[in-house]
């Protein structure tokens, strides 16, 4: 088999999830599992969550669906809602929990519930407070809300919003979001559920009734550099996901020689060149600059010329030991406990954490661990 796998570490998923709950105790925490859980497998993800989490939340109701077919019963967020009125019949009978940001969704459903006179639904009003994406202006909500409280098909409205800047320390668009929700907030005594992963981490006036961690339960440190709390999450949280391969073939090369394509590389001595199998066809980011780290067997070696498709190659010349067979590992925490974080990684790439995981692709077949159970568990199926 070919050596690349993502390791999945769901001891280590369940961990932060705890500590997300930790810092918010006061609030619920719904596990965001968009976008096939980070790229860390929704199905796996979602039963390993499944006896902590009072709520799920992914993008679209596709997603959703992939969850309950995996026997998730709990509520199941879609945080953009409903695209077309097609979706709203299994919205309102799979205990889905929709967003609404849009009139046309406020009319589409209130309009469907009167088909459903059993069933209630519960929905979050999406307000914008600044950011600018999705959400109705804070001047329509309380009319929205006055609409959907009446309405008795409506079972729970919840408030909603999204932060733009939460990561960076304090900053004048936060404390404006933060003014204008919790003011809402207050005047319409609604249920809150604001925060992101950053928020949940740093911002104790957005917690409220309900977070939102995501990347967090991945083991990724939201908060940039510079913010006060930054090292001390970096402590707290593990990392999910390890991506380890194999080094294939080992090359000595003498000083002025090019290595891959577009021959970025020259070598600049004598030089011996492990390549590795793992490239951008499995969701490694191209973009790689020059000295990119990786860890073999434990230590730290740069990458030397441009990613392929299914390769990339590393400079071994300060480790002699390594040969075929040695283990890389492109980010994660190798068997030796060595870690690579996968935002360094993304610093190196000029991308963020969030690209690296999502990116990785269906080829790489996903390995999942829980000490509870007697063996890891081997999920190569192609996943959506
Ligand atoms: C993705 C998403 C989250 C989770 O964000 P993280 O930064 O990964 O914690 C929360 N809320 C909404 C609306 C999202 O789309």
């Amino acid at each position: 088999m070919r050596p690349l796998t993502a390791h999945i570490d769901l001891d280590a998923l369940r961990h932060n999830y705890l500590q997300a709950r930790r810092c918010a105790p006061e609030a619920r925490a719904m596990a965001v599992l968009k976008a096939n859980a980070y790229g860390h497998g929704a199905a796996a993800c979602a039963r390993a969550l499944s006896d902590l989490a009072p709520a799920m939340a992914v993008a679209c109701l596709e997603e959703g669906q992939a969850l309950r077919e995996e026997g998730i019963e709990c509520p199941i967020v879609l945080l953009e809602g409903f695209f077309e009125s097609s979706e709203l019949d299994e919205i309102i009978t799979g205990g889905y929990w929709s967003v609404l940001h849009t009139h046309w969704q406020v009319e589409a459903l209130l309009e469907r519930l009167t088909y459903w006179p059993q069933h209630r639904v519960t929905v979050l009003i999406k307000c914008d407070s600044g950011m600018h994406r999705l959400g109705f202006a804070p001047d329509e909500i309380q009319n929205l809300c006055q609409r959907l409280r009446a309405h008795a098909g409506i079972e729970q409205t919840l408030l909603m919003t999204h932060f733009a800047t939460a990561d960076a320390p304090d900053n004048a668009l936060l404390t404006r979001q933060l003014d204008t929700i919790n003011t809402l907030r207050t005047r319409l005594d609604l249920p809150g559920c604001f925060a992101n992963s950053p928020a949940t981490l740093s911002v104790p006036n957005a917690r409220h009734d309900w977070v939102r961690p995501g990347v967090m339960l991945y083991g990724v440190n939201p908060l940039e550099p510079g913010h006060v709390l930054h090292d001390d999450i970096d402590r707290r949280l593990q990392p999910v996901m390890t991506l380890e391969s194999r080094i294939i073939a080992v090359r000595e090369l003498p000083a002025g020689e090019p290595i891959g394509y577009g021959a970025r590389h020259v070598t600049r001595r004598p030089t011996r060149v492990g390549v590795v199998a793992c490239g951008y066809g499995d969701g490694y980011d191209r973009h790689a600059r020059e000295g990119t780290p990786v860890l073999v067997d434990g230590r730290r070696a740069g990458i030397a010329g441009r990613v392929s498709m299914d390769m990339l190659t590393v400079d071994l010349t300060e480790l002699p030991e390594a040969d075929i067979g040695s283990r890389v590992t492109l980010w994660g925490r190798d068997v030796s406990g060595a870690t690579l974080s996968v935002s360094e990684v993304a610093l190196w790439c000029d991308t963020i954490a969030y690209t690296l995981l999502t990116g990785v692709l269906p080829r790489v077949p996903r390995c999942y661990h829980r000490s509870d159970a007697s063996n890891a568990s081997m999920d190569a199926r192609a996943l959506p």
